[in-house]
C-alpha cells in the first residue's frame, strides 16, 4: 500500500515525500513539474537511501491520473498540487480555478472510483481572512479571502467536507498552515521560487546571497511591537512531519479533521530579519515601503488541537529555521539548476 503525493516534487512535497520514507511509508509522486524540478526527488532518495515511484502528470490529466491508480495501490493522498502564488491569482483568476479546483475534481472523482477515500488537503491560514481572534483556533470562521488563490483553498475545503458528508467512507484531513520556511537540514532540499520572490524568507535569501540588492518591508505602522507584520513561520520540516502524522491519523478513520499547523508564537519583519543576521553573519539592507495591500497586521496559530490529536508539535525554532534556509540557498543560489 502507497502514499500518493500530489505536488511532490515541490518545496513542502519534497519534504514530505522524505519524512513520509524516513517513517517507513511507500510513496508515489505526481508531479506536472510546472513548479519545480524532478532533482528534489532524486535527492530525496539520495537523502533517505530509498525510491520514490515518479508521474510526470496533472491532476487535470484524468486518464494519466487513472493510470497511477491502476498501476499502485494507494491507499490515501496528500494533495499539495496547486499553483499557490497570490499576485499571480489576482492576474490570471480562470488559470488557478482551472487548475486548483477543476483538477482537483478529476482527482477526487478518480480516489472514489478506486476506492481511495483517504485525503490530506494543503489548505492555508488564508482561510480565516482577517481573524476574529489571535491566536486562531479551527472554531475562528472563515473570512472574507481577497485573492482568488485563497479562494480556491477555501472552495476546496468545502468540497471535501461536502463529499465527506455525502459519504461517511472518506475521511479528509484539512491542515492549515501558517508560514512554512526554511529547508531540509541537509542543505539539499528547498524553496526554489521562480522569478521575484513574492514571501519574505526567499526574498530574505536572496538579498543575502547577492540576487537581490535589498528588502522591502512593508509597513512600520501596523499595530505590532515594532509596526511590521507578524505571522507564525514555521519550519518545513515540522509541516512536513504533521502531515506523517496526519497518516497516522487517518488510519484511526476520522472522518472529517481540521488542523492548524504553526507553531504558536508570531514573529515581525524585522525579528526575523534581526534573527537571520544572527544566525548566518549576513547583514540584510532593507528599506521600509508602503503595506501591501491585503496584508494583516498579526496571524500565528492556536496549534493545541494537532498537539491533542495528532501528538505534534513543532519543534524546530527560528533560529534553525534562518539557519536551514541559509544552507539551502547559499549551497543551491539557483536553486536546483546546475
Ligand atoms: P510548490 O509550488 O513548491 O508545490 C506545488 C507543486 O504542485 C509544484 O511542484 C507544482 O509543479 C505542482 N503542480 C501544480 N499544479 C499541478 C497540476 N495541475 N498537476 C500536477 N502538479 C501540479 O508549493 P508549496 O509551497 O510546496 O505548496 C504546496 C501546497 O501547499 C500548495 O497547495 C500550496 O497552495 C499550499 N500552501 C503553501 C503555503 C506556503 O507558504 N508555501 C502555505 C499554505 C498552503
Ligand atoms: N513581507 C515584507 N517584504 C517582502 C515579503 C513579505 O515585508 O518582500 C512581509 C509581509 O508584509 C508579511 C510578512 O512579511 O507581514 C510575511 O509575508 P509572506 O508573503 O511571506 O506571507 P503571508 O503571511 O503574507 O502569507
Amino acid at each position: 500500500m502507497a502514499i500518493l503525493v500530489t505536488g511532490g516534487a515541490g518545496f513542502i512535497g519534497s519534504h514530505t515525500t522524505l519524512e513520509l520514507l524516513n517513517a517507513g511509508y511507500e510513496v508515489v509522486v505526481m508531479d506536472n513539474l510546472s513548479n519545480a524540478s524532478a532533482v528534489s526527488l532524486e535527492r530525496v532518495k539520495e537523502l533517505t537511501g530509498k525510491d520514490v515511484k515518479f508521474y510526470q502528470t496533472d491532476i487535470l490529466d484524468r486518464e494519466g491520473t487513472e493510470k497511477i491508480f491502476k498501476e499502485n495501490k494507494i491507499e490515501s493522498v496528500i494533495h499539495f498540487a496547486g499553483l499557490k502564488a497570490v499576485g499571480e491569482s489576482v492576474a490570471k483568476p480562470w488559470e488557478y480555478y482551472h487548475n486548483n479546483i477543476a483538477g482537483s475534481l478529476v482527482l477526487f472523482d478518480v480516489m472514489r472510483k478506486n476506492g481511495c477515500k483517504n485525503i490530506i488537503f494543503s489548505s492555508s491560514a488564508t482561510v480565516y481572512g482577517t481573524p476574529s481572534q489571535i491566536p486562531v483556533t479551527e472554531s475562528c470562521p472563515k473570512g472574507e479571502i481577497t485573492n482568488p488563490y485563497g479562494q480556491t483553498k477555501s472552495m476546496l475545503e468545502q468540497i471535501l467536507t461536502d463529499i465527506q458528508k455525502a459519504d461517511t467512507e472518506w475521511n479528509v484531513i484539512l491542515l492549515r498552515y501558517f508560514n512554512p520556511i526554511g529547508a531540509h537540514e541537509s542543505g539539499r532540499i528547498g524553496e526554489n521560487p521562480n522569478g521575484i520572490p513574492n514571501n519574505l524568507m526567499p526574498y530574505i535569501t536572496q538579498v543575502a546571497v547577492g540576487k537581490l540588492k535589498e528588502l522591502g518591508i512593508f509597513g512600520d505602522d501596523y499595530d505590532t511591537p515594532d509596526g511590521t507584520g507578524v505571522r507564525d513561520y514555521i519550519h518545513v520540516t515540522d509541516l512536513a512531519i504533521g502531515h506523517v502524522k496526519s497518516v497516522k491519523k487517518l488510519e484511526e478513520n476520522p472522518g472529517l479533521k481540521i488542523y492548524n499547523l504553526g507553531t504558536g508564537t508570531g514573529y515581525s519583519v524585522l525579528d526575523i530579519v534581526h534573527n537571520f543576521e544572527a544566525a548566518t553573519g549576513v547583514k540584510i539592507p532593507y528599506q521600509i515601503k508602503p503595506r501591501r495591500p491585503g496584508d494583516i497586521a498579526t496571524n500565528y496559530a492556536d496549534p493545541s488541537l494537532a498537539k491533542e490529536e495528532l501528538g505534534w508539535v513543532a519543534e524546530r525554532d527560528i533560529r534553525k529555521m534562518c539557519e536551514d534556509a541559509w544552507r539551502w540557498q547559499s549551497n543551491n543560489p539557483n536553486g536546483f539548476e546546475a
